[in-house]
């Protein structure tokens, strides 16, 4: 509950002008009452503003995005882009396709990635975009086609130096070289203009293993400072089987946790020996196969229906890493009552807000999204300098700054809420790390 009557004015206002944007208020809220302590300390916030024009993107397109599938049937779908705040650099975050992707999702993820971003130190601004299209069950001529039709409006708005999308749910390799093939067409100009490029045309070693070896490196430090511990010997249960989870399954193998349970939209596996991630790679990203098939080739695991029971499965570390609010209240007191150490969010704000203030009222460890999947887009950050100055860095090196970033992450979190006396809280570090640069930036660039 917000008490500075600022602020209680800046989300009243914020609930008028966003009504209907339920993901989208969220977000904010969370973001208000972290900084609360902070904005009553500083004035010249309210003088100039800032939560009003923070919370308010800066600019946001939405487009009509037609398109023909293999039988020569036309489709429309709506895509989006949302250039939230360039105080810090140029606007940057991924583009998702998924049928549930609106508004509301688009200006949730674009606000998050503004804080996300300046926690990595690197220089760049917060967006996101995407569309309503459904890749799944199209074939790879349909989805170029889609594309194609996406970056011909999108094009004209984007640009290395004024806004870099790159991939999120639904958006791999694949899409963004049929995006990077169309811009490139189109404007005539081979630049970092996406990242999470193939390895043959500009992208960085590194990077489709980023987010989830991030998150890793963010729990293992978290374990090593706030618990004296480590995750070797944890048993852990990671949602999704995407591209953070399969990354983040595979990190948190080498650092010696066992992994036993994965899921995707349809279901959950549970493998009490450690998921074979050898097969579930082939499963997910090459053969594009539903989680089910994982049984069929492992013998002793186990399918179950429906995703949300995978809270169920009792376990040490829990990584949230498929979607938005994934994990409901109960799961979060179901996993608490099974012994849970930490919770380690992957996925953008996979916790539901009640589900985060349960957890940061238990004696477990919480470490919010902004934070721990920063490495992603840090080292998409990575790969935009490699273009820049054409050139290009080995794994060993971009891993090396990854895991720097990811430990300097950690501690801006958690020193923030140490001086705002709230040890341990890094929901409130996260928050209040990334706001003081984001609003320095702000002030010191006078009003805009
Ligand atoms: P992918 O599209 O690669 O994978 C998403 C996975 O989540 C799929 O396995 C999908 O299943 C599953 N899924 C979707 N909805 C549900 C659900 N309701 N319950 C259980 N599983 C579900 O996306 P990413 O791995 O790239 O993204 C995952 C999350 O991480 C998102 O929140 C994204 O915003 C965030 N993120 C991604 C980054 C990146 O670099 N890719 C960077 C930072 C954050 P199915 O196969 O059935 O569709």
């Amino acid at each position: 509950m917000l008490q500075n009557k600022y602020l209680q004015e800046v989300y009243r206002t914020a609930e008028a002008r966003n009504a209907g944007q339920p993901e989208f208020l969220q977000a904010v809220l969370e973001v208000l009452e972290s900084l609360e302590p902070y904005v009553e300390k500083h004035p010249e916030l309210q003088e100039n503003c800032i939560m009003e024009r923070l919370i308010e993107p800066e600019r946001m397109v939405s487009f009509r995005v037609v398109w023909e599938d293999d039988k020569g049937q036309a489709h429309v779908n709506r895509g989006f882009r949302v250039q939230f705040n360039s105080a810090i650099g140029p606007y940057k975050g991924g583009l998702r396709f998924h049928p549930s992707v609106n508004e509301s999702i688009m200006k949730f993820l674009g606000f998050e990635q503004i804080f996300k971003n300046s926690l990595t130190t690197l220089p760049i601004g917060g967006g996101k975009g995407g569309s309503d299209f459904d890749p799944h069950g199209k074939t790879d001529k349909e989805v170029m086609r889609f594309c194609q039709a996406f970056m011909t409006e999108l094009y004209r708005h984007i640009g290395p130096e004024t806004d870099v999308p790159a991939g999120d749910i639904g958006v791999g390799a694949r899409e963004i070289g049929y995006l990077f093939g169309q811009y490139k067409r189109i404007a005539n100009e081979f630049n970092g203009v996406l990242t999470g490029k193939g390895i043959p045309y500009g992208g960085s070693l590194g990077r489709k293993e980023a987010t989830g070896y991030g998150i890793l490196y963010f729990a293992d430090e978290m374990f090593r400072c706030m618990k004296n511990d480590t995750l070797q010997g944890k048993i852990a249960v990671v949602s999704g089987s995407g591209n953070v989870a399969l990354y983040a399954a595979e990190k948190a193998t080498e650092l010696g946790a066992k992994v036993i349970a994965m899921s995707d939209s349809q279901g959950y596996v549970v493998d009490e020996n450690g998921i074979n991630l050898d097969v579930m790679i082939q499963l997910k990203e090459v053969e594009r196969a539903r989680i089910s098939e994982y049984v069929k080739r492992v013998p002793g695991s186990r399918y179950v229906e429906g995703c949300r029971g995978i809270w169920s499965v009792k376990c040490d570390v829990a990584f949230p890493c498929a979607t938005q609010n994934e994990l409901h209240l109960e799961d979060a007191q179901t996993l608490v009552k099974n012994g849970l150490q930490a919770l380690v969010e992957g996925a953008n704000m996979p916790c539901t807000a009640d589900a985060v203030n349960y957890f940061l009222s238990q004696p477990v460890l919480f470490a919010p999204s902004k934070a721990a999947n920063a490495g992603g887009v840090a080292v998409s950050a990575l790969e935009m300098s490699q273009n820049a100055m054409h050139d290009s860095w080995t794994t060993e090196e971009v891993d090396a700054r990854l895991k720097k970033i990811m430990v300097s992450a950690f501690h801006q979190a958690y020193d923030a809420a140490r001086e705002c006396g709230k040890e341990g809280n890094l929901v409130v570090g996260a928050n209040v790390a990334a706001f003081i640069k984001v609003s320095q930036a702000m002030l010191a660039q006078g009003l805009n």
